[in-house]
C-alpha cells in the first residue's frame, strides 16, 4: 500500500502552506473527523532515523537519507497521515546537523512552539548514548519546548502534552535506567528555564506527561529492531493498549475542519513574534469557524429560499410553506450545532443564538410573505362574497357574513401560528391585527353600503306611493286641504318602522342605526311634499288649478252640470262665486301649515311661506286678466237677445242629454 499524500506543511523559508485543509478534507479523509483524531510530532537530531521510525511505525512515506543522497529533501516540516493508525496525523521535521548556526535555532524554536499548540504527542528521537550528555542537541531543544510551552499554556495549567522518548540504538542498560536519568536531566533543564511571572513555581509534571521506550540498532540488530517496532504499534493505535499515547486530555480541541485556518492563525502569530495565547487562538478559530459554517449552511438553502421568495413576490399562497420553512430551519440549525459544538463552548453558544436569528431573518420575510397574500386573498375574496349577499341575498346578510368573517380570521390565524418557527421572536398574533382590522373594515363598509341601498330603494317605495296621494290630494284646494295633508303625514310616518323592518332584516340594525334610517327616510317624506308643495304653486301650474277651481263655479252648476249662457243670466253672479274660490284657495297656499312631528321633525316656529306676495300678485293678475276673458264671453252670450239657440237644440238635449250633445259638436 503506498504512503498517504505528504504535505511540506511549513517550509524551510517558513512559509506555511495554504494548502493544508484541502488535505485534511480530501487527501486524508478527515472533514467530518471533528475530534476524532491524533496528531503526533516528531522531534531530535538530524540523521538519528526519525523519518525511519515514522515511516515503520506509522506507515508513512517520509524522506530517509541514505549514504549516497543527503540532504535531498525540502527543509521544514512535513505532514502526512498513517496508514496503520487511523486517523493520525504525523509530522516530521527535516532539519541539518548543525544547531549552532541562528537561522536553525530559530527554525527549530518555530517548530517547537508550532507543533505545541496543535499536537497531543512529541518524539523525542534521541540516541542512547546522548543521555546524560547535558550539551547534547537535543537537551538544548528540550529546553526550548519547556520554555515555549510555557508560554502557550501558562493560563491553561490543565492542558498537557506527552512527551514520548524513544531511545535509539539500545543497547544493555536497562530503559528504567535509561528513563530515570532522563526524567532527573529533564527536571533539571525544567529548574533551569526562565519561567513567567506567577509561575515561578511551576512544576513540568503540570505540563508534561513523560513516557519512555527504547529501540535496537536498525541496521546492527534488524529483526530486534523490527521486532520491538512491532511492540510499539498499538501504543499508537489500540486505545485498549496501557501504553497508549493518544489519551484525550492531551487533545488540543481543533476540530479536523478547523486546522488548516488555526495553524494558519498559530504560524502568523508565531513568525510575527507575538505571544502566542492558545486559549484566545482556540476562540479565534471558533469565532472563524463558526461564520464559516454559518455561512455554508446560509449559502446551502439560499435556493430554496429564493425559490419560495419568487413563488410568494407572484402573489400567490404557497401551499406547504409551513413543512418547508420548518424543515428549512430544523435542518440548519440542527447542522450548525453538529459542526460548531465542536468549537470553545461559549464561543458556539453566542454564535448559535446568533445563527438562530439570521435563520429568523431570513425566514421572516417568507413568513411576512405569505401573510401578505394570505391577507389579500382572504380580503378580495371576502369582498367579493359579501357584495353578492348585498345583491343576491340581503336578508340573510348579517348572519352569512359574520360567519364568513370568523371562518377567514380562523384561517389567517392558523396559517400564522403554523408559520411561526418556535423560539423565533415573530408575534403572530400582530399579523392577526390589521388583518382582523382590514377585514372588519371592508365587513363595515359593505353593510354600511348594504343598507344604503335598501334604503333608497324604501325611499323610492315611498315616494312613488306619496307622489300618488300628493296628486290626489292636490286636486281639491279648499278649507280641509291642509287637515287632509296632515293625515297624509300621519299616515306616511306611522308605515315607516314596519317598513323599515321588513326592508332591512337582514343587516340587524341597532338602535341608532334603525333611528338614523327612520331620520333619512322621515326627511325624505318632508323633502318631497315640500319640493310637490312647491311645484304646486309653481305660477303656471298654479294658475291652472286656480281656474280649474274657478271654473268649478262658473262652467258647472252645483249639480255638476255644465252651465249654458243663456240671455238674461245673471253672469257676475257665477263669476264672483268661482273667483271668490280661487281667491280662498290662493290665499290657503300663502303658508306651509303642516304638522311634521308624526315624523319626528320639529315644526318651524312660524309657518314657512309658500307662496310670497310677489308671487301671489303675479298669479292673480294673470288669473283675472284670463278669466276676464270668459266673463267677456259669457256676458256676450247673455246679452245677445237675437241670439236664439235653435229649437231642435233642446230637443237633442231632451233626447241626448248634453254631454253626447257635446261630443257631437266638438265631432
Ligand atoms: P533522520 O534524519 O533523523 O530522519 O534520519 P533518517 O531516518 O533519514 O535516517 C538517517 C540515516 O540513519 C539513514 O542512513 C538510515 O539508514 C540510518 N538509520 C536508520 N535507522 C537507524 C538506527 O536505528 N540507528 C542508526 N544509528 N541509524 C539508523
Ligand atoms: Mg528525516
Amino acid at each position: 500500500m503506498s504512503p498517504n499524500p505528504m504535505l511540506n506543511i511549513i517550509s524551510g523559508d517558513l512559509e506555511l502552506s495554504p494548502d493544508i485543509q484541502e488535505y485534511v478534507n480530501d487527501k486524508w479523509g478527515l472533514k467530518d473527523a471533528g475530534h476524532e483524531y491524533n496528531l503526533i510530532a516528531i522531534f531530535g537530531a538530524q540523521s538519528t532515523g526519525k523519518s525511519t521510525l515514522l515511516n515503520t511505525v506509522f506507515g508513512t512515506g517520509f524522506d530517509v537519507m541514505t549514504a549516497n543522497r543527503r540532504q535531498q529533501t525540502t527543509k521544514g516540516l512535513w505532514m502526512t497521515t498513517s496508514g496503520t493508525a487511523e486517523n493520525t496525523i504525523v509530522m516530521d521535521v527535516e532539519g541539518t546537523d548543525s544547531r549552532e548556526r541562528g537561522e536553525d535555532l530559530e527554525m527549530e524554536r518555530k517548530s517547537a512552539l508550532f507543533s505545541l499548540a496543535i499536537s497531543q504527542v512529541l518524539l523525542i528521537n534521541l540516541l542512547e548514548t546522548d543521555i546524560g550528555r547535558s550539551n547534547a542537541s537535543n537537551y538544548g531543544l528540550l529546553r526550548t519546548v519547556f520554555e515555549v510551552n510555557l508560554g502557550l499554556f501558562q493560563s491553561t495549567s490543565a492542558q498537557k502534552t506527552l512527551l514520548l522518548f524513544v531511545i535509539r540504538d539500545h543497547y544493555g542498560t536497562p530503559v528504567a535506567e535509561l528513563s530515570k536519568t532522563l526524567e532527573e536531566d529533564m527536571n533539571q533543564i525544567w529548574e533551569g528555564i526562565r519561567k513567567p511571572e506567577g509561575l515561578e513555581d511551576a512544576k513540568l509534571s503540570q505540563y508534561f506527561d513523560l513516557a519512555f521506550t527504547a529501540l535496537p540498532h536498525k541496521l546492527i540488530q534488524a529483526a530486534e529492531f523490527d521486532a520491538a517496532v512491532e511492540k510499539l504499534k498499538p501504543w499508537f493505535s489500540d486505545p485498549d493498549n496501557p501504553n497508549y499515547v493518544f489519551k484525550k486530555e492531551y487533545r488540543k480541541r481543533i476540530p479536523s475542519d478547523g486546522l488548516g485556518h488555526f495553524a494558519g492563525e498559530v504560524w502568523e502569530q508565531i513568525c510575527s513574534n507575538k505571544d502566542l495565547d492558545l486559549p484566545t487562538q482556540r476562540q479565534l478559530l471558533a469565532k472563524f469557524r463558526c461564520d464559516e459554517i454559518s455561512r455554508n449552511i446560509l449559502h446551502s438553502i439560499n435556493d430554496e429560499v429564493q425559490e419560495l421568495q419568487t413563488a410568494l413576490e407572484g402573489g400567490r399562497e404557497v401551499a406547504d410553506l409551513a413543512d418547508r420553512m420548518h424543515t428549512i430551519y430544523q435542518t440548519s440549525f440542527d447542522s450548525f450545532c453538529h459542526q460548531a459544538s465542536r468549537y470553545e463552548t461559549s464561543v458556539f453558544q453566542t454564535e448559535r443564538d446568533v445563527f438562530a436569528q439570521t435563520l429568523h431573518g431570513i425566514l421572516y420575510m417568507l413568513f411576512a410573505a405569505q401573510l401578505r397574500n394570505i391577507h389579500r386573498s382572504s380580503l378580495k375574496s371576502f369582498t367579493a362574497f359579501v357584495e353578492k349577499l348585498n345583491a343576491e341575498n340581503p336578508d340573510s346578510f348579517s348572519t352569512e357574513a359574520l360567519k364568513q368573517k370568523e371562518h377567514l380570521l380562523a384561517t389567517f390565524e392558523n396559517s400564522a401560528r403554523s408559520l411561526t418557527i418556535p423560539g423565533s421572536p415573530w408575534k403572530y398574533e400582530e399579523q392577526v391585527k390589521p388583518f382582523s382590522a382590514d377585514i372588519n373594515a371592508v365587513f363595515e363598509k359593505l353593510r354600511a353600503a348594504g343598507i344604503k341601498n335598501k334604503e333608497v330603494a324604501l325611499q323610492e317605495e315611498i315616494s312613488t306611493k306619496l307622489e300618488a296621494d300628493l296628486a290626489f290630494a292636490f286636486n281639491t284646494i279648499d278649507a280641509q286641504f291642509w287637515p287632509g295633508m296632515d293625515t297624509l303625514v300621519t299616515e306616511a310616518a306611522a308605515k315607516l318602522p314596519e317598513a323599515i323592518d321588513t326592508h332591512l332584516k337582514g343587516y340587524q340594525l341597532s338602535e341608532d342605526e334603525r333611528a338614523d334610517v327612520q331620520s333619512t327616510l322621515s326627511a325624505s317624506i318632508k323633502d318631497l311634499i315640500t319640493k310637490e308643495l312647491n311645484e304646486l304653486v309653481d305660477a303656471s301650474t298654479f294658475n291652472s288649478k286656480l281656474r280649474t277651481i274657478f271654473h268649478s263655479k262658473f262652467r258647472f252648476d252645483s249639480q255638476r252640470r255644465p252651465i249654458i249662457w243663456r240671455p238674461g243670466m245673471n253672469v257676475e253672479t257665477y263669476f264672483d262665486s268661482g273667483k271668490l274660490l280661487a281667491r280662498n284657495a290662493l290665499e290657503a297656499m300663502r303658508f306651509i301649515k303642516l304638522d311634521w312631528s308624526p315624523l319626528g321633525i320639529s315644526n318651524p316656529p312660524t309657518p314657512l311661506a309658500l307662496i310670497d306676495k310677489k308671487l301671489e300678485n303675479k298669479i292673480w293678475t294673470q288669473f283675472e286678466s284670463e278669466v276676464a276673458v270668459e266673463f267677456q264671453d259669457a256676458s256676450m252670450r247673455c246679452d245677445q237677445p237675437q241670439y236664439k239657440i235653435p229649437k231642435w237644440t233642446y230637443l237633442a238635449i231632451f233626447l241626448l242629454g248634453f254631454n253626447e250633445l257635446m261630443d257631437f259638436i266638438s265631432s
